[in-house]
């Protein structure tokens, strides 16, 4: 079973219900998909043995063979080209790896070169996996995309989504069997979560809300999440022990039996919800 937690506002608590999900399933595997700041690891404390780059294709023009048509800067979507005095000029970094260039270049002067855009790394059972672009590197796919490939079939996979409802999120939750919407009581907080609500439900994907910081009055979620018929599977309250102990490193399952019995429950939810 493929599970995503995701959030639309960033700092709800997202990593914490993951991690916190991750650690309670015995045996399960986190894939951190967050790869632009990855930070299931600090709660999970993995050592990551592998490291597996991710490479992608970019153009490289043969001056000799280029015509200076200009065909391949018009067909670009992303202004990764620009032919400045009939010579070709790539911007790899801005490359999004379409192909599109390579077809409409005539005399073929644009080969695909490997450039790194990130890694994909992992402990010694596989069980923890994190993707980690490369600092400057805008396009997050190709590294989630490989690291989706390293995931597991035989045990519970979490996958800890990056905040937002952006492509990266696409495609962190596609072909999830489950996603867990973490959210908080505050305005910002419900603007969001109606952000991804519609996300998951154009998707197709069954899925719940989790409460982070919930306080005695968090009427503005559960008012939406009643009116909308949406499952509200957990609610972790606004808590300073919670707070110190997650400055420390340690989620609120650590040690902690009540709260290990709480995401066990959420996790057998979602399996009747799912048949899974
Ligand atoms: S592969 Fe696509 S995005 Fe990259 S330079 Fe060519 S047309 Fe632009
Ligand atoms: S499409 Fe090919 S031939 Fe035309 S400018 Fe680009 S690289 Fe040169």
């Amino acid at each position: 079973m493929k599970i995503a937690v995701l959030s639309g506002k960033g700092g709800t608590g997202k990593t914490t219900v993951a991690a916190s999900l991750a650690r309670v399933i015995n045996p399960s595997q986190y894939v951190d998909c967050d790869v632009e700041e990855p930070n299931g690891y600090v709660f999970l404390k993995p050592e990551f043995v592998n490291s597996v780059p991710v490479r992608v294709e970019v153009p490289a023009a043969d001056e000799l063979l280029c015509t200076g048509c200009g065909e391949c800067a018009r067909v670009c979507q992303f202004n990764a080209l620009a032919v400045i005095r009939g010579k070709p000029l790539v911007f790899p970094e801005l490359c999004h790896h379409c192909g599109a260039c390579f077809i409409v270049c005539r005399p073929k002067a644009l080969v695909p070169e490997l450039r790194k855009v990130g890694v994909v790394e992992s402990d010694k059972g596989g069980t923890v996996l994190q993707g980690k672009l490369e600092i400057g590197e805008p396009v997050t796919i190709p590294v989630i995309i490989e690291l989706k490939k390293h995931m597991r079939d035989d045990i519970p996979v979490i996958l800890d989504s990056s905040p937002g409802a952006s492509c990266t999120v696409v495609q962190t939750i596609d072909g999830c069997d489950y996603c867990i919407l973490v959210t908080e009581p505050t305005p910002f907080g419900l603007h969001d979560l109606k952000i991804a609500v519609s996300l998951v439900r154009k998707m197709g994907i069954p899925f719940g809300v989790a409460i982070n910081k919930a306080m005695d009055n968090n009427m503005s979620i559960t008012d939406f999440c009643d009116n909308e018929n949406i499952d509200i599977i957990i609610e972790i309250p606004y808590s300073r022990k919670i707070a110190e102990e997650y400055s420390k490193g340690n989620l609120p399952v650590d040690g902690n039996k009540v709260w290990q019995r709480e995401f066990e429950l959420m996790f057998r939810k979602i399996k009747e919800k799912t048949g899974k």
